[in-house]
């Protein structure tokens, strides 16, 4: 059993269409979702802007890599087509952070594979993931390196203002929880 949150992201296409197929196929694990975000690009490859958001979802049977196939099959659904690092794409889903559910509480998962980095190795360095995060776990801590967890909120505290501030939260709709 375990929790995640992912981070989704959309700038090819129909943005919003596709993060709201995300939605429905993941509808019956999801304990929380974000508002929609305009975001601009990140990783210095010119593009359009994003569309963002940020799920909180849960499933008995998943472990975390069963999370990361999940997400690939989405991606593949939007007919994602991988040409230039962190260029323009119909679909991404990222795990940014999971958590094994134990009956004396919750352990969240520390892995340096490359197919699978827990948390997401750039998380704490993204706008895009830290704003809509904090917004649906406010108190939600995380581990940069192995170091002490930080708040969200700290770690949006040391990047650049204006790459915080390039990150809007906008009225459009997800369809959740309806
Ligand atoms: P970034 O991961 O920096 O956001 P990206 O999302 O554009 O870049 P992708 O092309 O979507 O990168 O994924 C490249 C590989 O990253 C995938 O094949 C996947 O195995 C691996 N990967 C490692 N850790 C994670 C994670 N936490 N979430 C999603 N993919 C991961
Ligand atoms: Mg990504
Ligand atoms: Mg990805």
């Amino acid at each position: 059993m375990s929790r995640v949150v992912l981070s989704i992201g959309s700038n090819l296409g129909d943005r919003l269409a596709h993060l709201r197929g995300v939605i429905e196929v993941l509808r019956p694990r999801l304990l929380a979702v974000s508002s929609v975000y305009s975001t601009p690009p990140w990783g210095g490859v010119p593009q359009q802007d994003y569309l963002n958001a940020v799920l909180v979802a849960e499933d008995p049977e998943l472990e975390p890599s069963d999370w990361l196939r999940v997400g690939q099959e989405l991606e593949q659904a939007a007919e994602r087509v991988r040409e230039v690092r962190w260029g323009a794409r119909t679909l991404d889903v990222d795990i940014v952070w999971a958590a094994q559910r134990r009956r004396d509480g919750e352990v969240p998962c520390r892995s340096a594979d490359p197919i699978l980095t827990l948390p997401h190795p750039q998380a704490h360095n993204r706008a895009f993931v830290l704003v809509p995060w904090l917004e649906v776990e406010p108190d939600a801590v995380l581990e940069v390196s192995a170091g002490a967890p930080q708040s969200l909120r700290e770690l949006l505290g040391v990047l650049d203002a204006a790459e915080v501030e390039g990150v809007r939260r906008t009225e459009l709709a997800l369809g959740w929880p309806v």
